[in-house]
This record gives structure tokens, C-alpha cells and sequence, in this order.
């Protein structure tokens, strides 16, 4: 794995040996109709939002006083919708897939295309793209083009946000539509809000206060938190160390009833496809639910 994303890094750490199969080796995964279904309330929010259409599919009824909120916010500009960010190593912003990077120095082994035509226009061509357009052999890393060098520079870590509010011009609202249950996955979507702040402070580093809230859709319910700058910095040193180990090439097989239940390579006579050699048996205890709940830092009218 030479780039990570919270989702990406979940599956690692639950299993590194699952991570190498999905991700490296491509290995093939049932379809998921849980997956589909997300896909539907996002874009039906998404679509609402953008006023691309004025009707929500009934698993967005709870949240639309909310998201009718949105609207004109996002009319003047101050909603950011189904955002790509992507980041180097170095955590510096790149886009989605990489960027093209002016450098000075060309290192030993670096593969070097000249782009004679000066018409040419590679910012947005990826190395593979830029192979397959104009025929090369090999994917370059550098890149000479109207007498000026560039390195591709890679996205290391990337992150999609489903929507980003602008509250001021020094705090923000990221907001996460859930379509899964909230009980027994607080620590992830923790988690995963903080990788949304540690993002939103390095691409705006005027942004002094994030708030990231959970709208768990179904069930009607929000999980709100609120981090400062200081806090961000903490969680990127964090995130770094656990990203490079993701990123590292080293892939633990971490077999158990757990992480085995729900993989898609565990064995046939389990409902897998058999891949994994690593596998373990016996199905886990289910827990027990939860019924607390958060109310919303930003009300958007949800008690009226
Ligand atoms: S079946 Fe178990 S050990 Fe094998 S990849 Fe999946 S989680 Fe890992």
C-alpha cells in the first residue's frame, strides 16, 4: 500500500495481511449492497444540497430540516461538497491522485521523459496516463518539459469530505453522513473525525476551531466533536506514524474471530472466498447495543 486513507488504514490495522490482498493484490471482493445503499444517501444529499433536485429518498427524511440548512449556505459558497484532498508524506496538499513538482536535482535511477511538444499539457496526467497517452515504456518520474524539471510527487494520504461548512472565516463544520450504527463504532468515526480536522487545519491554517459531526441517518442521531489546532497537531503526529507503518509494505497477518468474521478472503465453507491462509473460525459474540445519543453542537433547527 503506498497510500492510505482512514478506511484503508482501518483495514490494516484490523489485519495487515487483508490490507496487502485488497489493496495490493486486487484480489476480487463480493459486492456490497450496504455500499450501494451509502452511495444513494449521498448523492441524494449531495444532489439536494447543490439544489440539483428538490426531493430527498426517504433514508434522508430525519436530517432534512438540516440539510434544506445547506442550501443556501452552499449558494453563497460557503459549503464544500464531496471534497478530494489529497497529501504527501511531508503532509503537503497534492491533488487526488499526485501532482507534477518542480525540482532541481534529477536522482540516479530516476526515468526522465522530455516532453518535445510544447502544446502539451501533463499537470493533471498521472505517470501511467502520461505512459499510455504518448506511448512510453515505462511510467517516468521526472519529467523535462519546456526546459523545466518536475518530479511526480504522489498523494500519500487522502480524504473525501462529504461536506465542509464554512461557520467563519476561522471555523469550520465538517459534516459525515452514516448510513451504518453509530453503537460500537464510536471510537472509529472518533478517529476518523480527527483525521478530518488534522486535513481541514493543514489545507486552511487559518482555521483555529473544527467541528466534525456524524449524521447517523437512519437512526436519527448525530455525534458531534469539536477540536482546536492544538489538539489537530496532536492527531497528525499520531496519524503520520500509523499511516507510515500502513504504508511501510509490511503486512501482519492478524487472524481472529474478529478481524476473520467479516473478511472477504476468510474460507469458503464460512462464507469467504477462500484466499486467505491465514485464516481463523468460530464467530464472535455480538455486543450488547447502546442507547445513548449526542445532541448537535449546530442545532439546524433539529429540536423545532
Ligand atoms: S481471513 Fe483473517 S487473517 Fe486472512 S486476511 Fe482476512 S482477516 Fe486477515
Amino acid at each position: 500500500m503506498k497510500s492510505w486513507s482512514f478506511s484503508r488504514l482501518e483495514v490494516f490495522e484490523k489485519c495487515g495481511w487483508r490490507a496487502k490482498l485488497q489493496f495490493d493484490d486486487r484480489a476480487p471482493i463480493p459486492p456490497n449492497p450496504k455500499g450501494d445503499r451509502g452511495t444513494a444517501i449521498h448523492d441524494s444529499a449531495q444532489d439536494y444540497v447543490r439544489g440539483m433536485r428538490d426531493d430527498l429518498i426517504p433514508e434522508c427524511a430525519h436530517f432534512k430540516n438540516e440539510l434544506d440548512a445547506l442550501r443556501p449556505l452552499f449558494s453563497k459558497g460557503d459549503v464544500l461538497i464531496e471534497d478530494e484532498w489529497g497529501f504527501d508524506r511531508e503532509w503537503k496538499h497534492v491533488g487526488w491522485h499526485g501532482e507534477w513538482r518542480t525540482t532541481s536535482t534529477l536522482p540516479t535511477g530516476a526515468i526522465l521523459y522530455t516532453a518535445n511538444d510544447t502544446e502539451s499539457d501533463f499537470r493533471d496526467v498521472s505517470p501511467r496516463e502520461l505512459a499510455q497517452r504518448d506511448g512510453l515504456q515505462r511510467w517516468p518520474t521526472h519529467l523535462l518539459f519546456m526546459g523545466i524539471l518536475y518530479e511526480w510527487v504522489p498523494a500519500w494520504c487522502r480524504m473525501k469530505l462529504d461536506f465542509m461548512v464554512w461557520l467563519s472565516p476561522t471555523k469550520v463544520l465538517v459534516i459525515d453522513l452514516k448510513s451504518g450504527k453509530k453503537d460500537g463504532n464510536e471510537i472509529k468515526h472518533t478517529e476518523q473525525g480527527q483525521l478530518y480536522a488534522v486535513g481541514v487545519m493543514l489545507k486552511y491554517p487559518e482555521v483555529e476551531e473544527v467541528v466534525v459531526e456524524f449524521w447517523y441517518v437512519d437512526q436519527n442521531d448525530t455525534k458531534p466533536n469539536k477540536y482546536s489546532a492544538t489538539q489537530a497537531a496532536r492527531f497528525l503526529q499520531n496519524f503520520t506514524a500509523r499511516g507510515q507503518k500502513a504504508t511501510s509494505g509490511v503486512y501482519q497477518p492478524r487472524p481472529s474471530i474478529f478481524s476473520c468474521k467479516w473478511c472477504p478472503y476468510r474460507p469458503e465453507h464460512q462464507g469467504g472466498n477462500g484466499i486467505c491462509e491465514h485464516a481463523t473460525g468460530a464467530a464472535p459474540r455480538r455486543a450488547a447495543p447502546s442507547t445513548s445519543s449526542n445532541p448537535l453542537f449546530f442545532d439546524f433547527g433539529k429540536s423545532k
